[in-house]
């Protein structure tokens, strides 16, 4: 996979929150505060990444109001292998059968996921998890049913 990087991009996010808190230090009267920008109050509404924005900064002692530049930067960036956790050695993607139990029940499925070179640890990321889980459940509901009296 290659990924190729455009200029800019939109968001359809009416509330973003990005992984920054913001020391603002007001210009008039000096007072210091700090504005986090990673959860709650403080959002961008729809920003345009990697492009200047202007940032509407107001002073809660003073009551000042006046507008700073800042730029939110996104890249798309393609993971082939991850450091194990365990021992150190590299992770890499890898697709390997596995077998769900619930009591005496199992099926085998294909597990896509970050395999260790080195020892026997699995991570799973995004939707790896959803197969297996989709089979627990699945099983889970045959035990119920088979279980219930009738
Ligand atoms: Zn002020
Ligand atoms: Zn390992």
């Amino acid at each position: 996979m290659k990924i190729i990087p455009t200029k800019g991009c939109d968001s359809e996010g009416k509330r973003m929150h990005v992984p920054a808190i913001v020391e603002v230090v007001c210009p008039k009267c000096g007072c210091a505060y700090k504005r986090d920008y990673s959860h709650g109050d403080h959002y961008f509404s729809y920003p345009a990444f990697n492009t200047p924005i202007t940032l509407n900064l107001y002073c809660p002692e003073c009551l000042h109001e006046w507008v700073s530049v800042v730029q939110i930067n996104l890249s798309l960036t393609a993971i082939e292998k991850i450091p194990c956790h365990e021992c150190g050695r590299d992770m890499i993607r890898d697709v390997r059968p596995c077998t769900i139990r619930y009591q005496d029940r199992s099926a085998e499925i294909q597990q896509p996921g970050f395999y260790c070179t080195g020892c026997a640890e699995v991570v799973l990321v995004g939707d790896d998890g959803d197969r297996a889980d989709n089979w627990l459940r699945r099983l889970q509901r045959e035990a119920a049913a088979e279980g219930t009296p009738k």
